[in-house]
């Protein structure tokens, strides 16, 4: 029989946070009479994470252990959750209990209110240093503006989804998988909580400053075609400024006999114009480059082995 809800915790390297993790779900779920699973996809950890998943099985038996063959990255370790995940409703949580369990139950409340989506927003990001506060708002301001698809500010994966929003995810065949514009590309009725969150438990992000600045350029790319119109806009914009430059220099040299000032206009103008066409080039190869890995259509994830015992109850 199938479990109403699966918790999709993708996992690399986060050994010491299993047990704990585990029980903090446990005390959540049990009071509330319901079947769950708890789908741990090891997302090519290099620490002990895989051993301690299968010890923890031993005695839980809502783990599930899906050991992918190496490091895919979180998107793609979400994305083998969705598609091995057999609950009724699934919520995304991060291994290092930077998304407290204790409010599932106020998601559980909202999804049999009827809602599809119930989206868990940070109330405040004190956690974050100044940097990637002010960095991650950007962010969503400049996507926000230039996709069609309006992504929350402050939510992260954590959220609870429903059968048909699993279902209509599993149908998205992209292989590059930014999951947030996913989320909220597929629509949906959708109700939001809000929660303070915590610091991570043991181990470090994954998540430096640089993957930070492709993770933004995979969804901005993902979800907008307008940086490659850009281009073209700034194109017409500078063919008219130097048009009127150009009547402005006969001008000046008809009307005033003033000699044509040389080199440094000349350098400047060159230098700076080199740079546009170099960014404008360096635009299209970020679309090139999806386009091309979309093309080759690899799997998003590969898997070497899934350890489950055939029994879920809410013990
Ligand atoms: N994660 C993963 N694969 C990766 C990187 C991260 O499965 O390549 C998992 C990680 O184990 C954690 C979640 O994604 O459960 C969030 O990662 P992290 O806490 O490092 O991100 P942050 O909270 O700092 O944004
Ligand atoms: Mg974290």
């Amino acid at each position: 029989m199938n479990p109403t809800l699966s918790l999709i915790v993708p996992m690399h390297n986060e050994a010491g946070n299993i047990e704990l993790l585990y029980e903090r779900l446990h005390r959540v779920l049990s009071p509330m009479q319901i079947t769950w699973e708890m789908l741990c996809i090891n997302d090519g950890s290099t620490d002990n994470t895989l051993d301690e998943l299968l010890k923890a099985q031993l005695h839980h038996s809502q783990i599930i252990v899906i050991d992918l063959t190496r490091n895919f990255g979180k998107e793609a370790a979400l994305s083998a959750g969705i598609d091995f995940a057999k609950g009724e409703a699934a919520i995304p949580i991060d291994a290092d209990l930077q998304d407290p369990p204790e409010i599932i139950p106020q998601m559980i409340d909202l999804w049999h209110k009827g809602f599809d989506v119930v989206l868990a927003k940070r109330k405040t990001r004190d956690g974050d240093s100044f940097v990637k506060r002010n960095t991650a708002h950007w962010f969503y301001t400049i996507i926000n503006q230039l996709s069609e698809v309006d992504i929350p500010q402050d939510t992260g994966d954590f959220r609870l989804i429903s059968r048909p929003v699993l279902n209509a995810l599993k149908q998205l065949p992209e292989r590059r998988r930014f999951m947030k514009g996913l989320f909220a590309w597929v629509g949906f009725k959708t109700a939001e909580i809000e929660y303070e969150r915590p610091e991570r438990h043991t181990g470090q992000t994954k998540f430096n400053y640089w993957k930070l600045w492709n993770f933004a350029l995979e969804g901005i790319t993902s979800f907008s075609d307008a940086p490659l119109k850009i281009a073209s806009y700034f194109g017409i914009l500078v063919s008219l400024l130097s048009f009127l430059y150009a009547i402005k220099i006969v001008a000046d040299t008809l009307l005033y006999g003033n000699p044509v000032k040389g080199y440094p206009s000349l350098i400047v103008a060159i230098l700076f114009f080199s740079g546009v066409q170099l960014i404008a080039l360096g635009v299209i190869g970020e679309y090139l480059g999806r386009i091309y890995s979309e093309s080759k259509q690899r799997p998003i994830y590969l898997v070497r082995n899934i350890w489950q015992t055939n029994n879920h109850d809410n013990t």
